[in-house]
């Protein structure tokens, strides 16, 4: 029933009509050799574009295809990846082919309020929606049959910018759907497919457009349509908005909403995977279309139970939805009726065993309706057992049937291609497809020290080069004052080792911990034989004005001569930047206040790209670190405050340990100790924390055995 239209490029001659076709297909961001399709066809264009193929394609005159036309390297490189793309996208089989040869498409159905495949597409905030992207490449190149589901956002890109006093602003960009990989996702009349959530009264619709993302359909709903009244279409205008109501019926339009555009998409026989709680009542919804086909209340509850999985992200108590009861009132008083409910019992599907009261918990509905659960680190796995513990108060606290698989990243995405070239000299050239096998990595080993060092210093000089390209730009553009050009990273030096510090500015993130001893910073950076430089990037919610306080006094830091202009702050932090960064900078720093941070995954980027990582021991550098491949500082549990502690350990290890061995270099440059360290964090991090090893561990924990109860 459901067709999609691709987008027409009429400039593209016949011979070159694959390249739509890949454009409008996210395969071609983790394949470095489609993207130079591109990007060989006019450097200025494929930049402009911001890397972005469909807009590309949308200006580009036909005359620059001639010259690739005429061009036999181009084109032999054209059709074998061409042949490539259509034969991983395009293969029936699938990882589950050999035990459940029944299945078609879709037998996985992934729920997630952000998605981050790449920056010309806005769907993400921060970390949780980075996971989510790199999770669906992986499932693609692993050819785990699933489909996924989420929102569109138009207003979704919040970009920052810096004021003169160092506060962040915010400036919203919105979407050009036209512009982008996406498609609608259009009925056989040729009108968009628009699915309107059940029982909600006034009621509301969503309509549906598709990313495809190698072999996995990604569904986004869009409220922002006519038939909606004005206060519905703004619901899906951008992640996570302000208000606890906005915030309800956002997330009943990810869960209900998403869960009925797969029924009407014809797809039911799915298992279903929730990537945090924002999408759980998708549950309910489940449980209700089960009844009305015919199953009892019980058998209904029982069936999704048994084949529902649910992943929590996060140890932060705000960072579990919580709604007040009279809200839920309003929203679902026609609806647990239909679930064969009344109000009290559905109340207590949500409420916390230890503080009823507080409302109707997301995590708690999320626990209760499934019976696969983890966290996603080893001691995040501890702390949730321990949070949610009285949901299963006749078992000890280690008993509580909550499993952790840590988190990981998407190899080909986060690899830079310079030393993906260098990997494929000494790794053997199919060490991408095996990457997740420990073996392949030994051979780190082989690549000679000065190569190794050499790459590393080429993608620092790029990095440099790049954020002093995007200040130059502003300071013509903008006319900033010149002590924000400064702050934004004039003064950086190549020869300097360089930290770099890029998240969102969370505060248990404590970007300005190193800040707590001012003077030990100072004697630090500005250490005359042996400086350091400090790259920052990253921001605060735009509600969240502590956060926006922490960047305010690290900006002034940045353009502050008594730090010696070692310090920088780059604006404006998105996937683009952390590219840059975790390939260029010398060590990625990491100081969350533990054990809040459930994993994290920047400094998994880094390390894959020889950054060592230098950590609090907390989320999944509790398991990474063995003692040669980075380093770790300050304790993992103290009482009371811990900032200054914490803050003086930093500054220990840096001097004593990190700063010599980094200028310790043989005669021809080379830090040949510090390049051991580099080496040692490539080959043990790379395999463990890969994507491809996460996705497989839910495979054969969870989805094998859901997909039995099916
Ligand atoms: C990887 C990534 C994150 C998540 O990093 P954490 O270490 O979990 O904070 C956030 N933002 C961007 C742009 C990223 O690339």
């Amino acid at each position: 029933m459901i067709t999609i239209r691709e987008d027409v490029f009429p400039n593209l001659p016949e011979r070159l009509k694959g390249l739509e076709e890949m454009a409008n297909n996210m395969w071609w961001s983790w394949h470095p050799a489609a993207r130079n399709l591109y990007k060989a066809l006019n450097r200025i264009a494929w930049k402009e574009s911001g890397h972005n193929p469909v807009r590309m394609l949308r200006e580009f005159p036909r005359s620059l295809c001639e010259t690739a036309m005429r061009n036999p390297e181009y084109l032999a490189l054209y059709d074998r990846v061409l042949d490539q793309f259509h034969r991983e996208k395009d293969s029936e089989d699938h990882c589950f082919s050999e035990n459940f040869s029944g299945l078609c498409g879709e037998a996985v159905a992934f729920f997630s309020a952000e998605y981050a495949l790449h920056h010309s597409l806005p769907f993400y905030a921060g970390g949780l929606g980075f996971l989510a992207g790199d999770y669906l490449k992986e499932c693609s190149d692993l050819k785990v049959p699933l489909v996924a589901i989420g929102f569109m956002y138009p207003e979704g890109y919040v970009h920052q910018r810096i004021r003169e006093d160092g506060w962040q602003e915010s400036m919203d960009e919105v979407l050009d759907r036209d512009a982008a990989s996406i498609s609608r996702v259009l009925k056989n009349s040729g009108e968009q497919l628009v699915v309107r959530i059940p029982f909600m009264d006034p009621p509301i619709y969503v309509a549906v457009w598709k990313v495809a993302v190698g072999r996995i359909p990604l569904y986004l709903m869009d409220t922002d349509i006519e038939i909606n009244d004005p206060w519905n279409r703004k619901i899906s205008c951008r992640l996570y908005i302000g208000g606890l109501e906005e915030r309800l019926r956002q997330e009943i339009v990810l869960g209900i909403g998403g869960a009925e555009v797969l029924n009407t998409l014809g797809i039911h026989q799915t298992v279903v995977h929730l990537n945090e709680g924002h999408p759980a009542f998708a549950l309910l919804e489940l449980i209700r279309q089960r009844m009305e086909r015919g199953m009892t209340q019980e058998e209904a509850f029982r069936s999704v139970r048994s084949t529902s999985i649910f992943t929590t992200h996060t140890p932060v108590p705000a960072g579990h939805d919580v709604f007040p009861f009279h809200l839920m009132e309003k929203y679902f008083s026609r609806y647990w009726p239909a679930l064969g409910m009344d109000h009290d019992s559905f109340m207590r599907l949500g409420m916390h065993p230890e503080q009823p009261a507080e409302g109707f918990n997301m995590t708690v509905l999320a626990l209760r309706l499934t019976d696969f659960h983890n966290a996603v680190s080893r001691r995040h796995g501890e702390v949730t057992r321990r949070m949610w513990q009285s949901l299963w108060p006749e078992l000890p606290v280690e008993q509580a049937p909550i499993d952790h698989i840590t988190n990981g990243i998407h190899v080909p995405t986060w690899i830079e291609p310079k030393m993906e070239l260098l990997f494929n000299r000494y790794l053997g050239k199919d060490w991408l497809a095996e990457h997740d096998q420990e073996e392949v990595w030994k051979k780190i080993a082989d690549i000679p020290d000065s190569e190794l060092w050499q790459t590393h210093y080429w993608l620092k000089v790029k990095l440099i080069n790049t954020i002093r390209e995007q200040i130059r730009r502003r300071w013509v553009r903008d006319r900033i004052h010149s002590s924000l050009v400064l702050a934004g990273g004039t003064l950086l030096d190549p020869y300097v080792l360089t930290l770099g510090f890029a998240r969102r500015f969370a505060t248990y993130k404590r970007a300005d911990l190193i800040f707590h001893s001012l003077e030990r910073l100072k004697k630090t950076l500005g250490n005359r034989w042996r400086p350091v430089q400090i790259i920052f990037a990253g921001k605060a919610h735009p509600d969240d004005d502590a956060g926006k306080q922490v960047l305010q006094r690290i900006f002034n830091a940045a353009r502050d001569p008594e730090l010696y202009g070692r310090i920088a702050f780059v604006e404006d932090y998105g996937e683009q930047t952390a590219q840059y960064m975790v390939h260029g900078v010398d060590v990625w720093l990491n100081n969350p206040l533990p054990p809040m941070e459930a994993s994290g995954t920047s400094g998994m980027k880094a390390a894959l790209n020889g950054v060592p990582h230098l950590s609090i021991p907390d989320g999944w550098w509790l398991e990474g670190w063995n003692g040669h491949n980075g380093w770790t500082f300050g304790k993992e549990e103290m009482e009371g405050s811990r900032d200054q502690a914490d803050a003086e350990d930093f500054y220990r290890i840096l001097e004593e340990t990190i700063v010599p061995l980094f200028y310790m270099t043989d005669a021809a440059g080379t830090p040949k100790d510090w390049v051991r360290v580099m080496k040692e964090s490539i080959r043990s991090n790379a395999p463990r924390f890969s994507t491809r090893r996460m996705v497989k561990e839910y495979r054969d924990k969870f989805y094998r055995k859901a997909l039995k109860n099916v």
